[in-house]
């Protein structure tokens, strides 16, 4: 196969702080250990949107990133087009595969315990090259899990962050939703939260959503929520008989103003899992959260077994991401239009649109 020799791609630039579309990045051939994939699918992200806001730049936990540009998409799948000569691997041209997120280099203690996550601080389209582009070079062949043949690229994309971030902290409260006397509530259903609702549709638990936008309440009950309102007190003055006491409180948003409205509809050691990350601080109430034994549990992306994991679901049908498309030369008009609110389920660009 002839590949190009340059490519169109977007990418952050360290020193104007903004996107910029780049006309000849080049199409790397891959050597002893690298294999390159041909971009059949990148999602955009409110990730996106936080790495070029001003307080934003690229997400890099250790400070160690060093690259004056990158192109940016961290939620991409494609198809592996060139093997490089003598590359011990069971990958061959032609696999379709997803990406894990984090370079996780699969040998430090992190990463045996599973928690590949929490490896290391290079990540794809975060702080290193990533999805907006045509082709990538990929040199941790680690990092690129099997799609199943009934999943399609879109799909395989939302399952690298938009599925996989809720499946993680659903997954880190597996013992609570076991019991079908569990009461929870969703917090934000735009992006994640819905998926969560998905996610939770498959345990036998009692489920209410609350989000701000009054047109979510018709998604949120078809994916699975028993109940949908603005806030809790809508809830409670349309239902007198419901009890807004939680057992689980899965938080996508993560401010004040929304921690405030739930913390003391809580029932004895109920759990907080925290994911949204709107604010980077606010104040918790130390007393009555202690002296009911509350737990708040932080949660960010998913570990790679997890993604398998929700790859599966996805091919046996326990859950439908909602995807639609888009030419690659479009990022910037849906970066605004993501900005705006007004972008429904992952949007996921494709090169050859
Ligand atoms: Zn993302
Ligand atoms: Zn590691």
């Amino acid at each position: 196969m002839t590949l190009p020799k340059t490519q169109v791609g977007f990418c952050y630039d360290n020193e104007s702080r903004k996107l910029v579309k780049v006309t000849d990045l080049p199409v790397k051939q891959p050597t002893r250990g690298e294999v390159l994939v041909k971009i059949e699918g990148a999602g955009l992200c409110n990730s996106d949107l936080h790495v070029l806001s001003p307080r934003g730049g690229p997400i890099d936990l250790d400070g160690s990133n060093d690259k004056q540009r990158f192109v940016m998409g961290h939620e991409i799948a494609g198809r592996i087009v060139s093997v490089g000569e003598g590359t011990e691997t069971t990958f061959k041209e032609g696999d379709r595969v997803a990406f894990f997120i984090t370079h996780a280099c699969g040998q430090c203690l992190d990463c045996r315990l599973g928690r590949d996550n929490t490896c290391g601080a290079k990540a794809y389209g975060l702080n290193q090259d990533g999805g907006f582009q045509e082709y990538i070079l990929v040199d941790k062949l680690r990092t690129l899990l099997p799609i199943p043949d009934n999943v399609s690229y879109e799909q395989a994309c939302s399952a690298c962050d938009a599925i996989l971030t809720p499946f993680h902290a659903i997954q880190k409260a597996k013992d609570v939703l076991t019991n079908p006397a569990t009461k929870v509530l969703v917090v934000g259903v735009g992006g994640l939260g819905m998926n969560a609702v998905q996610i939770l549709r498959n345990y036998p638990v009692d489920i209410t959503a609350v989000d701000l936008k009054p047109e979510l309440k018709e998604s949120a009950l078809k994916f699975g929520a028993n109940r949908f309102g603005t806030s809790l007190d809508q809830i409670t003055d349309e239902d007198e008989e419901f009890e807004p006491m939680f057992n689980l409180v899965f938080d996508f948003i993560g401010s004040q103003g929304l921690y405030d409205s739930y913390y003391m509809q809580l029932q004895r050691r109920a759990k907080i899992m925290m994911v949204g990350l709107a604010k980077p601080t606010f104040q918790i109430h130390n007393f009555l959260n202690a002296m009911r034994e509350i737990e708040i549990v932080f949660s960010f992306g998913g570990n790679s077994q997890e993604q398998l994991q929700v790859l599966e679901w996805i091919s046996l049908g326990r859950l439908k991401p909602i995807t639609s498309n888009a030419p690659l030369d479009e990022v910037p008009k849906y970066l605004q239009l993501l900005k705006e609110g007004k972008v429904v389920g992952r949007v996921v660009f494709q090169p050859k649109l």
